[in-house]
């Protein structure tokens, strides 16, 4: 429809009326026509094929079945009074009810015809029933009349809706209704060239054979369009974003590679890095080459190195007379974060400092003049690098670590402290797929460290049953003979803190006993603990002071002690998968060998199982995000709220990723031709593009 007929309110559709419509708008936010013709059936009843009476099962759908009525009865009285039928085919009987308008039924219905009945099937005293059947009396041209031989759609509705007559059936009716008087203001939003390029059905006929099908052939196509479309100006939107920022805001440009770089690279770099790790070097010195601000998301596996990275891209900012800073969610994540870089850069090379909410007054105040006069170039810490009293001289380089747990307003907010805004690179270990990425972040520029460092040992992953428990404290102590240490992770869910607490005991209790002082020390770490006991813990872990570290999943994010080889995952049937990969990956870091142990009962739902075999089967981020994708659906992977791939009401990011890397190409390649839309056959993008509304919204505060 072309935009001002869509946005028509839904009681100016003939035939609606006002209470209909108000219960339209309150039960199903059917506001306007454009809401009622994208109201799509969830599904189509096939009315293409007959159903033996014998094959008919309780849990079927709507049926159709031809057979002859051979007995009418009415039985019962008053309440109870009802129309009883019985049909029969070649296979069998079946019981037909009616309730309600048994008058009308009764005449117009007679014993020893044969009937198309159509209905839901049920069963009562083993027979097969069906209640209200529609009956159409048979015969040749009744099956031939095209009409009834279709895919007929089903439409979500609600309880209250039928008393408006607004089920299933009253919906379709509207819906034919608005296409029969609207059909011709469906306008196409496409441009003839990419019409023809996919051969896409037009958008009025895709909407007419979306809701009604001629048949399953020409839904198919109607839905390839229509998906298609959907896509394609998700994506549309996205890059336009993206263009518009690019254009709107100005990057610092870092025109040279000085000594903090080259020395660091020369005398520093205690290792050489991966081909993965050069390539995402090489694509950030290009966007902050560019005058452009750079958006740059970093994705990696735990382990793959992407701190090294930060730090190098962060000397190329200094050489360029830039202060730079890296922002971690928690405070032992940022300590950490500051001992690897100090770690890194070695003495006497660069100042580098931490600010989080432990840091004293005294030294907070050091910290500000610091970084107001310029003398501070790398500063480390938490969400108290964005207060409004840490001001900075000239930040030019931010590097946020473990995205996900960064509102965009905190980013917004960091970004505000220059007139310039910094380069910001986003780091993730929690891998997302390509196609899932492309939306989400679909105007950030993707950088993927997809190689280990070399050496690196697989971890080995096993699944173990209560029973093998035994066998799993015999491994522990085994490698802890050779001066490993262990994870003993336990399962934290809000829901059900008490019982989790209460495992998390008994566990402490079992672990105790199995592993006695002073053979051997266990440090304890769980979420109701104070900051600085919490602290004081992981320390003791991470001077090797205890070889066991039991804790609920606190320690999730980011810790890195390379001595520590084994990670058990206690009641691992309970964890998501990317949380599974994501403790996983807190091993693996040294040289040695090194293993997780998932325990979890004998009893496995089919996802749990899926997981579980999932990760004893693969170490690779992206696969794990994949199945963790399907499990799950797009609606619980983190960030996607505000993305835009819940709105979908045809396409499926999930099923339908094919056909979003058309749609992204395919706008991709548009934009490169022509970034303003201007020429005459864009025309109609640039419309419809107008028509849905440009707002500033999140994604460009990224
Ligand atoms: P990530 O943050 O991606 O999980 P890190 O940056 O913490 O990974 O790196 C993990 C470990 O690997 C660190 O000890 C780091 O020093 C080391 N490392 C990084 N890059 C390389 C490399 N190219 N070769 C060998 N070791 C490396
Ligand atoms: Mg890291």
């Amino acid at each position: 429809m072309t935009p001002p007929a869509f946005q028509t309110p839904i009681e100016y559709l003939k035939g609606v009326g006002l209470s209909r419509a108000e219960m339209l708008k309150k039960e199903l936010q059917i506001f306007n026509f454009e809401d009622l013709l994208r109201h799509l059936p969830y599904k189509y009843i096939d009315r293409t094929r007959f159903y033996k009476i014998k094959d008919i099962q309780p849990d079927l759908p709507y049926v159709q079945v031809l057979a002859r009525l051979t007995h009418i009865e009415l039985l019962g009285e008053k309440h109870t009074k009802r129309l009883v039928a019985q049909a029969i085919d070649d296979t069998g009987v079946i019981e037909l009810v009616w309730f309600q308008g048994i008058k009308w039924v009764e005449k117009s219905i007679s014993v020893g015809k044969a009937y198309i009945l159509f209905g839901k099937p049920g069963f009562f005293n083993g027979k097969a029933q069906m209640a209200h059947p529609e009956m159409e009396p048979y015969s040749a041209e009744v099956l031939q009349r095209k009409g009834n031989l279709t895919l007929q759609p089903a439409y979500n509705s609600t309880e209250k809706l039928k008393p408006y007559s607004l089920d299933s059936k009253g919906i379709s009716k509207l819906v034919a209704l608005l296409l029969e008087q609207q059909l011709r203001q469906i306008d196409e939003n496409l441009p003839l060239y990419l019409i023809n390029r996919f051969k896409l059905m037009g958008r009025a006929d895709a909407y007419r054979n979306i809701h009604f099908p001629a048949d399953a052939a020409t839904l198919n196509e109607a839905t390839h369009r229509l998906k298609f479309e959907e896509l394609f100006f998700l994506q549309l939107k996205l890059l336009k974003n993206k263009l518009l920022r690019t254009q709107k805001f100005k990057g610092n440009i870092f025109s040279v590679v000085g000594n903090y770089f080259n020395n660091f690279y020369e005398h520093k770099l205690p290792f050489a890095l991966t081909n993965a790790q050069k390539r995402v070097l090489k694509e950030i010195r290009q966007d902050t080459q560019r005058g452009v601000q750079m958006n740059r998301l970093l994705q990696g596996d735990v382990g793959s190195g992407k701190t090294v990275v930060a730090l190098m891209s962060m000397l190329i900012a200094i050489d360029n007379g830039f202060q730079t800073c890296i922002m971690a969610p928690t405070e032992i994540l940022a300590n950490q974060h500051y001992q690897t870089i100090k770690e890194l850069v070695g003495d006497g090379f660069i100042e580098v400092a931490l600010l989080t909410g432990s840091t004293k007054a005294k030294d907070r105040k050091v910290l500000h003049e610091k970084l107001e006069n310029g003398d501070l170039k790398i500063l480390i810490g938490t969400h108290a690098l964005i207060e409004d009293k840490v001001q900075y001289k000239n930040l030019g380089f931010v590097v946020i670590d473990e995205q996900h747990r960064f509102g965009v307003e905190q980013r917004a907010r960091l970004w505000r402290k220059n007139n310039i805004p910094p380069h910001i690179l986003v780091m993730t270990a929690t891998p997302i797929p390509r196609t899932l990425a492309m939306t989400l972040y679909g105007d950030l520029d993707i950088s993927v460290i997809d190689e280990l460092p070399a050496g690196r040992k697989p971890i080995q992953t096993v699944h173990f049953y209560e029973a093998q428990r035994l066998r799993m404290f015999g491994f522990m102590k085994q490698e802890i003979a050779k001066g490993r240490q262990v994870y003993v992770v336990y399962p934290l869910i809000q829901e059900s803190e008490k019982l989790d607490l209460k495992n998390l005991e008994e566990g402490i209790d079992v672990m105790a006993h199995e592993f006695p002082l002073p053979a051997y020390r266990i440090s304890i770490v769980h979420g109701k603990m104070k900051a600085a006991a919490k602290q004081f813990e992981m320390n003791r872990f991470i001077k090797g002071e205890t070889q066991i570290m039991v804790a609920t999943t606190v320690i999730e994010v980011g810790v890195n002690i390379p001595n520590a080889s084994v990670m058990i995952i206690e009641n691992a049937e309970r964890f998501g998968l990317s949380q599974l990969h994501q403790l996983r990956g807190r091993v693996g870091r040294g040289a040695e060998q090194s293993f997780c142990i998932l325990m979890s009962h004998h009893k496995l739902s089919h996802d749990g199982k899926v997981r579980l075999n999932t990760m004893v089967k693969t170490n690779n981020g992206f696969e794990i995000a994949e199945t963790d994708l399907q499990l799950r659906g797009p609606g619980n992977i983190d960030g996607t709220q505000q993305s835009g791939v819940l709105d979908l009401k045809v396409a499926n990011i999930i099923t339908d990723q094919e056909l979003l890397m058309l749609a992204r190409t395919c706008v991709e390649g548009i934009f490169e031709k022509d970034p303003q839309l201007a020429l005459p056959e864009n025309q109609i993008l640039h419309q419809t593009l107008q028509a849905k509304g440009e707002g500033l919204s999140w994604d460009k505060i990224s």
